[in-house]
């Protein structure tokens, strides 16, 4: 197993291709790919290879906030990439009140349509 890993964790078998997903973008640090339920036209999820609760685990600690404005980075280059000029929207759930579904820090990428405020 990869360092950082979780072995139950479905998005580190993403990371580490061991279950498939359409993947857009991968390096080092970070993937991101396609939502298998998407919300929006285009919804993707950006994901740290470090298996990482959640935003909530991250701290004050250069390396986290390095990670963090990184996966932020690749939202933008992918928002780019898919055309999103008129706006798009970022979206992190945090535990079981913010909805959080899957326990592996991820950044949704949603766009292609008007988004609503307040989100449910
Ligand atoms: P959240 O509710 O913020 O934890 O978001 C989890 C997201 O992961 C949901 O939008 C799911 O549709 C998505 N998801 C769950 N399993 C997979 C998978 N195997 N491949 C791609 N997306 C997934
Ligand atoms: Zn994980």
């Amino acid at each position: 197993m990869l360092k950082g890993m979780s072995s139950d964790c479905i998005f580190c078998k993403i990371s580490a291709g061991e279950i498939p997903a359409k993947k857009l973008y991968e390096d080092e640090q970070a993937v991101a790919f396609a939502d298998i339920d998407p919300k929006a036209p285009v919804h993707i999820l950006v994901i740290p290879r470090q298996h990482i609760g959640s935003l909530a685990e991250i701290g004050a600690s250069e390396q986290e906030k390095t990670l963090v404005g990184h996966l932020l980075g690749i939202v933008n280059q992918l928002a780019r990439e898919q055309k999103l000029g008129k706006g798009y929207r970022i979206v992190v759930n945090i535990g079981p009140d913010g909805g959080q579904t899957v326990d592996h820090l991820h950044l949704h990428l949603l766009g292609g349509r008007q988004m609503h405020w307040p989100p449910g």
